[in-house]
């Protein structure tokens, strides 16, 4: 809820800026509740920058980046290592700290905070990774040889759902790679990206190359169409991805803004008839429920192709009848609640529509209360049976604890099936047939295939994104693909008076 602000003092914490090295206080005037899911109580306000509040984080970035870019890659890299060795020191912190405002499970929040780790570790590498390539004497004593120079300052806009993975899938890579960032987290846990600030500020990282802006629309549009902002890194959901890749692409200016922006996803997985059906339910369970469903690497499609769906749905209905869900901070949770009573209500009404639509509803996760936590925003696993590609809950991404089980004749379905879709995120095949594996991993139109792997969020070294309607633009985040997102190449060619023959050529150059 987005409140005025009124001139009694808050006794709940209020979240701020962070700007050129410290916590900068907003006099916008908006306001908006972070809530604490498990207890559905207000923990804390986030304040909602404005366009100032917004061009004063851009002016701090733009002074701070040519010195940054000047600073020599190993010792950009030796900042990473700090920070590598602060966020490892404060794991625990930094997971309670999302278990709270985002009501994952704390062991799932500490294996969050790790997987975004990963990325700084390999950020660390950033020397090696500028390295170009340089031809030697192409001809008439001239080399040829490349740059990867940063751009300057870069923004990284963020969903609620990973709020240290994804910025951290952003923010190491833009820094080390010579550019200041700053990043607008969701409005929805808001809270990490100022522990991240101190982190990287007790790193020795220079004030002013890394931000954070608390915001919502306004802020986002604001970085969108200031003419210093270089680089615009969205996650989240696909209309606004889209959004922002068509806003980027229209803002004039000498440098056009490059824009990566990934969207949302409807993640299949695929159980052939000769897979190992105790593994593929063990997959389905952490894959569709883990999180509360709440990740753009869930599986809420689960394809049962030929005679599968019976025994699945066998095994499945009293797994999911047995999540324990809980506080997430209780240490045998293994699902807490959704991240906020608007969204609960929005997963429900999917649920309501797919009865209404003639699914068969067979667990119904509706109406669960938690003792003690009565107000908190809990739903218990639901599992679909009988759903097919016209119903909306195929269609669209539900983000909560609902696993669809569609049914499919043979392998060629199963494939049409998912490449049918609009989104193409993450899919999964579940066989022990290791031809049927390869053919699915060519044919099938999606950015992450796991083979009897249900989620397969690639390593920090292999680039994550996903296809079609799920990411917009060219490069998918980290890896190699993050290192050329964050910087412009440039191709340089050399000679020296020694080598240069006289007389003006008025022909093609070519190699002599
Ligand atoms: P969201 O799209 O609502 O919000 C993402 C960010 O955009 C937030 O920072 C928010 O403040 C901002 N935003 C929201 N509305 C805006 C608007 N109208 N104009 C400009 N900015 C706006 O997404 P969410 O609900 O926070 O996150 C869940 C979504 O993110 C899901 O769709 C999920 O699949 C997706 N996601 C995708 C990936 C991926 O890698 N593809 C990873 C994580 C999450």
């Amino acid at each position: 809820m987005t409140t005025e602000f009124n001139s009694t003092p808050s006794p709940t914490p209020l979240i701020q800026h962070y700007i050129n090295g410290k916590l900068t206080e907003s006099a916008s005037g908006r306001l908006q509740d972070v809530f604490n899911p498990a207890t559905g109580a207000v923990s804390a306000r986030v304040v909602l920058g404005s366009v100032e509040e917004v061009n004063a984080a851009v002016a701090a970035a733009s002074a701070a980046a040519p010195a940054w870019a000047d600073t020599a890659p190993l010792k950009r890299a030796r900042v990473m290592f700090r920070f590598k060795e602060l966020m490892e020191q404060h794991h625990d912190a930094l997971a309670a700290a999302i278990t709270r405002e985002h009501g994952k499970v704390f062991s799932d929040a500490k294996g969050e905070v790790t997987r975004g780790l990963e990325i700084v570790e390999f950020a660390c590498g950033v020397p090696h990774l500028l390295k170009t390539q340089f031809t030697d004497n192409i001809g008439g004593g001239i080399d040829n040889w490349n740059l990867r120079q940063p751009l300057g300052v870069t923004a990284g806009i963020t969903p609620f759902n990973f709020p240290v993975m994804v910025p951290l899938w952003m923010a190491p890579m833009a820094i080390a790679t010579g550019n200041t960032f700053i990043l607008k987290p969701s409005e929805r846990d808001p809270s990490p990206s100022l522990m991240m600030a101190d982190l990287f500020r007790q790193a020795g990282l220079p004030d002013g190359v890394f931000n954070v802006v608390q915001g919502d629309k306004l802020a986002v549009d604001t970085l969108l169409q200031h003419p210093d902002v270089k680089a615009v890194s969205f996650v989240g959901s696909t209309p606004i991805a889209e959004y922002i890749y068509q806003e980027g692409a229209k803002r004039k200016g000498v440098y056009p803004l490059r824009v990566q922006a990934l969207g949302g996803a409807k993640n299949h997985l695929v159980v052939m008839p000769d897979a190992d059906l105790d593994q593929a339910v063990d997959a389905l369970m952490g894959a569709a429920y883990g999180s509360a469903g709440e990740r753009c690497m869930a599986i809420s499609v689960a394809v049962a192709v030929g005679n599968v769906a019976d025994k699945l749905i066998e095994a499945l209905i009293p797994r999911v009848k047995a999540l324990k869900i809980k506080n997430g901070m209780e240490a045998d949770a293994e699902m807490g609640p959704v991240v906020s009573a608007v969204h609960k209500e929005k997963i429900e009404a999917y649920i309501e529509g797919g009865v209404a639509a003639g699914a068969r509803l067979l667990v119904d996760g509706r109406g669960l209360k938690v003792a003690g936590l009565e107000q908190g925003f809990f739903l218990g696993g639901s599992l679909f049976d009988q759903v097919t590609p016209e119903m909306k809950i195929y269609q669209e991404e539900i983000f909560g604890p609902v696993l669809c089980i569609v049914r499919v004749p043979d392998f060629a379905a199963a494939v049409n099936l998912v490449n049918a879709h609009e989104f193409g995120n993450g899919v999964a095949l579940f066989t022990s047939d290791g031809n049927t594996a390869r053919e699915f991993s060519r044919r099938i139109e999606v950015g992450m295939v796991g083979i009897n792997v249900p989620i397969p969020v690639p390593m920090a070294w292999h680039s994550f994104g996903g296809w079609k309607r799920s990411l917009f633009g060219d490069t998918h985040a980290y890896g190699e693909e993050g290192v050329r997102f964050y910087t412009r190449y440039k191709s340089i060619m050399q000679r020296w008076p020694q080598t240069i023959s006289k007389g003006a050529e008025f022909t093609m150059p070519v190699a002599k």
